[in-house]
């Protein structure tokens, strides 16, 4: 199913929130006449034509909308706008609405049937959301290191969801009173902080299901799933290919040419490398089965080092003066064979 929750339907249709069933009907209407494929021949306008539809089949049905509504928020800003006019008319006719009063209709009431009357064209008692509604799921994107990504990991990520008002239980009335904690809505937009644990071998553009961490159900409706979009960073030394690790090692200088021993993270610990003396920049070190292991652990790839020298960002001039004292020493030419090539 399209997750309609993360798009702005009414933005699409070209109308307020608060627009009436008969004016989003003929908003509607003057789009279709505008994007329909039999009218316009602009491609792009296809898939226009198409979210527009898909919004109006939303918002065009009272149950679709209502339940859109109130997990956007939307039905809350309904709530306090019909609140304000409300409150408005009743300054100005206060004997009609004293009337209203005695005759044993209250003014939560009245006024949650006048919204639902106003915006989704149909008449309701006082408990609107008394049918079930399940919760929407929740997409986010996380990124991680090509580590986690290869060992798996244990992530804390940060989630806005919609649950039932814990005050008035999600029915939005206390008493007959519109419930102040969620100004009548029934649900409460959280902050929420959960851990997720990341398996072992996601890839970018895999997604983590965490169930039931989504949107909370209403009236007894499923709760929605947490979904993880993965996108694994690129690393600056170090690569995957199939079974193999490869790894970008920069050595200094003096180390390309005495040699040294280097540790290197790899997927259970860290192995500990020998550069043999005179290894110059690009040289292969391939070090068995210090690869990533398959599933059934009866093979492993290799880590395969590209050495890599590097220079430091400053030199003291004692440094300087020794390559002065190294440059004057040496009589190779490094670039004979750069010239006698054919
Ligand atoms: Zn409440």
């Amino acid at each position: 199913m399209v997750n309609y929750y993360n798009r702005d339907l009414y933005k699409t249709l070209n109308v307020n929130i608060d627009a009436t069933a008969e004016e989003i009907k003929s908003a509607y209407r003057k789009l279709v006449r505008k994007y329909h494929p039999d009218v316009s021949k602009n491609v792009d306008n296809e898939l226009k034509f198409k979210e527009i539809q898909e919004a109006y089949e939303i918002l065009s049905d009272y149950e679709s909308r209502k339940k859109y509504d109130v997990l956007k928020g939307f039905y809350s800003e309904k709530i306090k706008k019909k609140y304000e006019q409300k409150v408005n008319e009743a300054k100005e006719k206060t004997d009609t609405y004293i009337k209203k009063e005695q005759k044993n209709e209250t003014f939560s009431s009245s006024l949650n049937q006048a919204i639902d009357k106003l915006f989704y064209g149909k008449k309701l008692d006082n408990n609107p959301v008394r049918h079930s509604v399940n919760g929407e799921d929740i997409n986010i994107d996380l990124k991680i290191s090509c580590f986690e990504s290869l060992n798996g990991t244990n992530r804390k990520v940060n989630i806005l969801h919609t649950e039932p008002c814990p005050k008035c239980g999600g029915r939005k009335f206390i008493n007959d009173t519109q419930c102040p904690m969620c100004n009548g809505t029934g649900m409460l937009s959280l902050q929420k902080k959960i851990n997720v644990k990341i398996p072992k071998g996601v890839k970018t553009g895999s997604k983590v299901r965490v169930r039931k961490e989504g949107n909370k159900g209403i009236n007894g409706g499923k709760d929605g799933d947490l979904y993880l979009n993965i996108t694994v960073e690129k690393h600056p030394y170090f690569e995957f290919d199939g079974l193999n690790i490869l790894c970008v090692l920069p050595i200094t200088p003096f180390e390309a040419v005495l040699g040294t021993e280097v540790s290197v993270p790899v997927p259970d610990g860290s192995v500990s490398v020998k550069i043999p003396p005179m290894t110059s920049s690009g040289q292969k070190l391939k070090i068995a089965a210090q690869g990533i292991e398959n599933k059934t652990k009866s093979k492993r790839g290799d880590l395969i080092i590209t050495v890599q020298i590097k220079l430091p960002d400053k030199l003291s001039q004692s440094e300087i003066d020794l390559y002065n004292n190294l440059k004057n020493l040496s009589a190779y030419d490094i670039r004979k064979d750069f010239y006698n090539a054919k």
